[in-house]
């Protein structure tokens, strides 16, 4: 997994032209930016601005429908579900360090130097951070 794979998947190029997954045929990045060739379409190119953009409000918006619970006896660390995928990760606010169970954090990690999936946003929300540079930040001063 590389940074470029990550941000400029096909699912999220057809998610900003408001289309089915399966109408992508073929993604390329360019200096210039992303083009894009839609099943039955001219070809498109999107703004690398437009899929950075796109990452964190995705993962923010998909962070709200989240049920974030703490973990009474383990200090630092929550549990956050989804309800309708009946699904649950944990997550760990550290001192100066965070933490998630899921593939995308994981392949977040890989490449980015902050990784931050939508279990991590909605904890930071649940505990009163606007952001994770807010948290970390916060952490450093302490
Ligand atoms: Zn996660």
């Amino acid at each position: 997994m590389t940074a470029e794979q990550l941000l400029y998947s096909k699912s999220a190029a057809a998610r900003l032209l408001g289309v089915d997954p399966e109408e992508i045929l073929d993604l390329q990045v360019w200096g210039t930016g992303i083009w894009v060739n839609i099943e039955g379409q001219r070809p498109r190119i999107l703004s690398k601005r437009a899929f950075k953009q796109h990452f964190v409000e995705w993962r923010r918006a998909a962070a709200r429908s989240l049920l974030v619970t703490t973990q009474i006896f383990n200090p630092h660390t929550y549990t956050v579900r989804n309800e309708t995928k009946a699904s649950y990760y944990r997550v760990q606010l550290l001192p100066g360090q965070v933490n998630c169970t899921c593939g995308d954090f994981a392949n977040q990690q890989q490449v980015f130097k902050y990784a931050c999936c939508k279990h991590l946003y909605a904890t930071l929300q649940f505990c009163g951070y606007g952001s994770l540079m807010a948290y970390l930040s916060r952490q450093v001063a302490a």
